[in-house]
Formats: structure tokens, sequence, C-alpha cells
């Protein structure tokens, strides 16, 4: 895709999102929009980037660390949000700001440890696989205690909120409903764990569905930067 589409792409999601802030009666400016740039350039980054967005997400690693590296003038905050081989958890732990992906108690020791503790505290998001499905990483919500109760208690680790990819549905009844569950999931979360703030939820299919159940972070790939190639 060219990227010429990419600032009035993100004008129209940024609209998207704040018609259905009002819609759904949040409050202002309490929803923020990550752009997922996984298979897209550096170029596309730096443009979104122009664009005003500050919040990048990436899947694969090393395209991920190519791309940290030619924007790290922008300052900006990268996201992990794909699938955690635990022998790639280093350079996660020491480019990322915030890790969204993880699921498993070895990943976030390993994140722990592998963290500099000079650097602030790694951001943690554990992702709840919200629909049961086989195919999609995550714990089941009944396995989500424990995990909380580690990530709160080891050291260079930040935990921030809960993470969901509901079931792929075009009916808004469906999205919302996997919406309202993860939304149920946060808020006992939150009532344990006060410095639970992030609520990673929505794409560019379900973003309004999301927003009305009271996501606060959405991950917004295709609507910024068109179809992906791969
Ligand atoms: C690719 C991806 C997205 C973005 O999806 P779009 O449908 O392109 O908006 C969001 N979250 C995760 C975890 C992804 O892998």
């Amino acid at each position: 895709m060219n990227n010429d589409s990419i600032p009035a792409n993100i004008a129209k999601v940024l609209q998207q999102v704040s018609n259905a802030v009002e819609k759904y009666h949040r409050p202002p400016q309490s929803v923020r929009v990550m752009a997922v740039s996984k298979t897209q350039s550096a170029e596309a980054v730096r443009t979104a980037a122009n664009a005003g967005l500050t919040d990048f997400g990436e899947n694969y690693l090393q395209e991920a660390l190519d791309k940290i590296a030619a924007c790290e003038d922008l300052g900006l905050t990268w996201h992990f949000i794909g699938p955690i081989q635990s022998n790639k958890t280093r350079p996660i732990a020491t480019s990322f700001h915030w890790v969204h992906s993880v699921d498993r108690e070895k990943i976030l020791r390993r994140l722990s440890e592998q963290r500099d503790a000079n650097l602030p505290a790694l951001n943690i998001c554990i992702q709840v696989n919200v629909s049961r499905e086989a195919s999609k990483s995550g714990v089941a919500p009944e396995d989500l205690p424990p995990l909380l109760a580690l990530t709160a208690g080891l050291p260079n680790l930040e935990l921030r909120g809960l993470m969901a990819i509901p079931a792929a549905s075009d009916d808004f009844a469906t999205q919302k409903q996997a919406c309202d569950l993860m939304a149920t999931l946060f808020h006992e979360a939150q009532s344990q764990y006060p410095s639970l703030d992030t609520l990673s939820m929505g794409m560019s299919a379900d973003l309004e569905a999301a927003v009305a159940a009271g996501s606060n972070m959405l991950r917004i790939g295709t609507a910024i930067f068109g179809a992906r190639q791969r």
C-alpha cells in the first residue's frame, strides 16, 4: 500500500473511536490507539508517527527490532503483541516497553530476569483466550488468578492489564458478548490489583464493540496501514 493514505486512514480511525466513545458514554480521551505495524515498513511507521500516533504494536521479533532501531529518533512506545518463544524473551525484555501476549509462567519469569533493572519496569498485559479457541494463545479465564499474582510479585515487571483477541465475527452482538466477558474479568482483576489500568482489546473489525464494552487500548492494523501482504 502507498503510505500516502496512512494519515487519512488514521484520521478516520480516530473519528470512529471518538464517535464510539461518545455513543457509549465513555470518558473523553479514555481510549488509546496502538498502531499495529507488523509487516509494514519503518517508513510506514514514520508516516503514522508524523500523523500523531505514539504507540506501535509488533508481532514478529526480528522485523520489530529492525524497525525499533530505524525509528529510534522518534521516541515511540513499542508493544510486543505476538506469540513468544521462550528462547526469544531477552530481546523482547530489553527492546520493548510493553508485552501484551504473555500467557505462561515461564515467560513471565524470564522477562522479569532479563529486563534491565535500570530501565523502567516492563509493562505486562496477560493474554486471555476469551473465546476458548483451540488455535489461540492466552490463558483460560479460570487460569488467570495465579498468573496475575505471579506478575504482581515479580521484580522489573508492572502488571498493567489484560489482552484478548476475541473470535472473529461479523456480528456486533457476538463481538460485544466476548468483549463484555473480558470487561468482567478485567474488573474482577482490578478489584484485587488496583494498578491494573489497561484492557487491550479491539482490532480493525471489532473496535466499536470493544469501546462499547470498556476497552481502553485498541490495537489497529488494517484500518491504518491497509491489508497486509502476508
Ligand atoms: C494483527 C493484530 C492486530 C491488528 O489487527 P487488524 O485486524 O489488522 O486491525 C491486533 N492485535 C493482534 C494481537 C494482532 O496480531
